[in-house]
């Protein structure tokens, strides 16, 4: 064990209420000699999603900031809803957060287990088998206000209950004829008391255990004892499993198994984005986008593509804190931590989205006006060890058609007839003359160049109130831009009309395509992973489906940061 000292832990790490209730138990050793062990459980019946960061960020974080241990445990008590391609992705995910599990657990180990302390809790008269039908079921449960029935069913003697209990393990009985419900209290100001159902009857092969078992446990059964079995410590959980508790208690206290405590914390909300496997699902399902990985879907795999990082996700979770009350955090300080992030790491590069020829009448030409130059530039401003690369310019470049007006509006400081820029890194241009096409489209703009301002200083001292990309259209390789914007229209997308579903909210213009860009040649060498940004357009990364024939890249974020002016309204 390393870094036990409780005292020590709290400079580590903003302080919360989960962090201190460890600290507290490590200094009272609560659990003896025992180290701190946590899990994280997803259901793989879905990709993680930044929700589950959060989770992932507790429970690792904590276990490691205390020398414990965490157990990677997929909650597979639903066959048919989970799949293996869901179990590999989590894994893949949680790896690429940063963490490493102890552990890799699967609910399903437990089965045999948990079939013999039903068989336990049935001797000891604490459940029993009941035929009501799963309507009947919730009509005996009773609201909030009022208390439940009995089933008539729940006077059933032991030896019927085992013998019952026993035939629905050996598959003698339909699909939902039965079930095994624990006898607590059908009075219960708990509704999630009131005999819970414990084990139902289902003839699905399940992804791990095959055609073993016909009865599955619900999870209300299954996730206390599978936290009891790992002896976990602490086993954190979002705030709708409050009620729960009490219930995962009774079953321990049952059998007398290990003790493990859980505690709730608040789930993570991020405004217009869904975090629910349920509803990302659904959107994969209808096809409304391009699968769990597509890079505007809240998903780890989907913000991974897009060109998210670990680094920045942690450090977004770690700043939006734990609290034991729901709410709603802004999509732009997720957007802030990862562009902190992505200053600090990308490449520069130029590339032009939409291009417009710039033509230098009076750049010297060679014998074929092929003369190039090169200017050498800094890979990273930001970190002097990312090096300096040779980017070519010659007479005739693509700079951005925004980039230009023949008729300036009012404060509009680019290129225009007369107007002189610095093009980046290289020389001063002024705009002479425009070439339109049949149609009256302008398709060239000619400008002259001054030579002394080579490098991008005027030696008189003379100053340009714009500076613009650009990049030499002999050189220049082409690429498709895949440009992002948010999923839903709205901050709540649970914000409805009556009648509408959430996924009316959604935005139809959250995806465009650039084809027909021009970027520097040193991009051909971009890698998947790496992570760039374009001058003056944001930052960019390449895609999963780019080829070398043909180069995609996803913007990850444009440079503009929302988030520092939304802090500065709400602090004034
Ligand atoms: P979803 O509602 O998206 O299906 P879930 O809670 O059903 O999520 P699980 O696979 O059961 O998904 O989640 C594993 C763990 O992740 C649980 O401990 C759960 O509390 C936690 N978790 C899920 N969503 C969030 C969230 N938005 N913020 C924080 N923790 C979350
Ligand atoms: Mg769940």
């Amino acid at each position: 064990m390393t870094n036990t000292n409780p005292e020590s832990q709290a400079a580590a790490t903003p302080s919360n209420f989960l962090h201190d209730q460890i600290a507290e138990d490590v200094r009272t050793k609560k659990y003896g000699d025992a180290q701190i062990q946590t899990r994280f459980p997803p259901e793989p019946n879905g990709y993680l999603h930044i929700g589950h960061a959060k989770a992932i960020c507790i429970d690792f974080g904590l276990a490691d900031e205390f020398g414990g241990k965490t157990n990677l445990r997929f909650d597979d008590t639903n066959p048919g809803k989970e799949e293996q391609e869901y179990v590999d992705s989590i894994q893949a995910d949680v790896r690429w957060l940063g963490f490493e599990w102890d552990r890799l657990c699967y609910a399903s180990d437990y089965f045999g287990q948990l079939y013999e302390w039903a068989v336990q809790l049935i001797k000891a008269g604490k459940a029993y088998v009941d035929d009501l039908s799963a309507d009947e079921i919730r009509q005996h449960r009773g609201t909030l206000t009022e208390p439940g029935q009995d089933s008539p069913y729940r006077t059933r003697s032991i030896e019927e209950n085992l013998d019952l209990f026993t035939r629905m393990k050996a598959g003698e009985f339909p699909d939902g004829s039965r079930v095994l419900r624990a006898k607590i209290d059908m009075t219960s100001p708990n509704i999630n008391m009131r005999d819970p159902v414990m084990y139902r009857i289902l003839h699905a092969t399940h992804q791990r255990t095959g055609d073993e078992w016909c009865i599955y446990p619900m999870y209300d059964y299954a996730h206390g004892q599978s936290d009891s079995l790992e002896r976990v410590t602490h086993s954190m959980c979002t705030l709708e499993f409050t009620d729960h508790q009490p219930l995962y208690r009774w079953f321990i206290e049952q059998l007398g198994i290990f003790p493990t405590q859980q505690f709730e914390f608040d789930r993570l909300n991020l405004t217009y984005t869904l975090l629910s496997k349920r509803k990302l699902l659904q959107l994969v399902q209808e096809k409304r986008v391009n699968g769990w990985d597509d890079p505007r879907m809240p998903t780890l795999s989907g913000i991974r593509r897009r060109g998210f990082t670990p680094e920045a996700l942690r450090a977004f979770v770690a700043a939006s804190g734990v609290s034991r009350t729901n709410g709603s955090t802004d999509i732009e300080m997720l957007e802030h931590y990862q562009r902190d992030d992505l200053n600090r790491r990308a490449r520069r590069a130029m590339a032009v989205l939409r291009p417009l020829k710039l033509v230098i009448d009076n750049y010297p030409e060679g014998p074929n006006q092929d003369q190039v130059e090169f200017f050498e530039v800094a890979n990273n401003p930001e970190d002097a060890s990312a090096g300096t690369r040779q980017v070519p310019f010659s007479r005739e470049l693509f700079i951005e058609q925004d980039d230009f007006r023949e008729t300036p509006p009012p404060k509009y400081h680019r290129l225009s007839p007369g107007k002189e820029v610095r093009l980046r890194n290289a020389y001063f241009v002024t705009a002479q003359r425009v070439a339109k096409d049949a149609a009256g489209n302008i398709v060239e703009v000619h400008c002259t160049y001054d030579p002394a301002t080579r490098g991008g200083d005027a030696p008189d001292g003379r100053k340009v109130k714009s500076t613009i990309h650009w990049v030499s259209a002999a050189h220049a390789i082409g690429a498709e831009i895949r440009l992002y914007d948010r999923l839903f229209t709205k901050a709540d997308p649970y914000d409805l009309e009556e009648g509408q579903d959430v996924l009316d909210n959604l935005n139809p213009n959250s995806i465009e395509i650039v084809t027909g860009a021009k970027l520097e040649p040193s991009l051909a060498s971009a890698k998947l992973g790496e992570h760039l940004q374009f001058e003056r357009v944001g930052y960019f990364c390449l895609d999963t489906d780019s080829t070398p024939a043909h180069l995609v890249f996803n913007r990850t974020l444009p440079l503009k940061d929302s988030w520092a002016k939304i802090e500065k309204k709400a602090g004034a």
